[in-house]
């Protein structure tokens, strides 16, 4: 068994994280607290935390073939909610539960996301179209 815990974060493609991240954090007054280069899934990002604890996640694309420059493409070349993340207490048992629900995984082992955290994407198939990150952190 497992728990969600709450929403970690909200990923959202852009296709420049200078520019755009600028909204957050000037318009609205969130701290961005750092920027993580993800080679596995070719991408940058920058964490800009709310006071809940909540995150909005910026992703830019790195490589052509990044999931963050098709979802881009696909979006005609405007960015956008790619992905809700949801923070759970214990994801390999998330993972378990979930494929003996019948849920398609993307993943179905956990890997390395960004922050440290481990992760696992659910097929948006299973989740009418919603690309669901899991994670936990240590
Ligand atoms: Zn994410």
């Amino acid at each position: 068994m497992f728990k969600v815990l709450g929403v970690d974060h909200i990923g959202i493609a852009v296709s420049d994280l200078k520019e755009t991240g600028s909204f957050w954090t000037e318009a609205l007054g969130l701290e961005c607290t750092g920027e993580e280069v993800v080679a596995e899934q070719k991408v940058k990002t920058s964490f800009n935390p709310t006071p809940n604890g909540s995150e909005i996640e910026l992703l830019e694309a790195t490589a052509d073939d990044s999931p963050i420059a098709k979802f881009i493409a696909k979006n005609n070349g405007r960015g956008g909610i790619q992905h809700i993340a949801l923070r759970v207490d214990d994801i390999e048992a998330a993972i378990a539960d979930l494929q003996a629900k019948g849920v398609r995984m993307i993943d179905t082992k956990p890997r390395y996301g960004a922050g440290g955290a481990s992760i696992a994407f659910v097929h948006p198939k299973s989740s009418y179209g919603v690309l669901v990150e899991l994670c936990q952190h240590k």
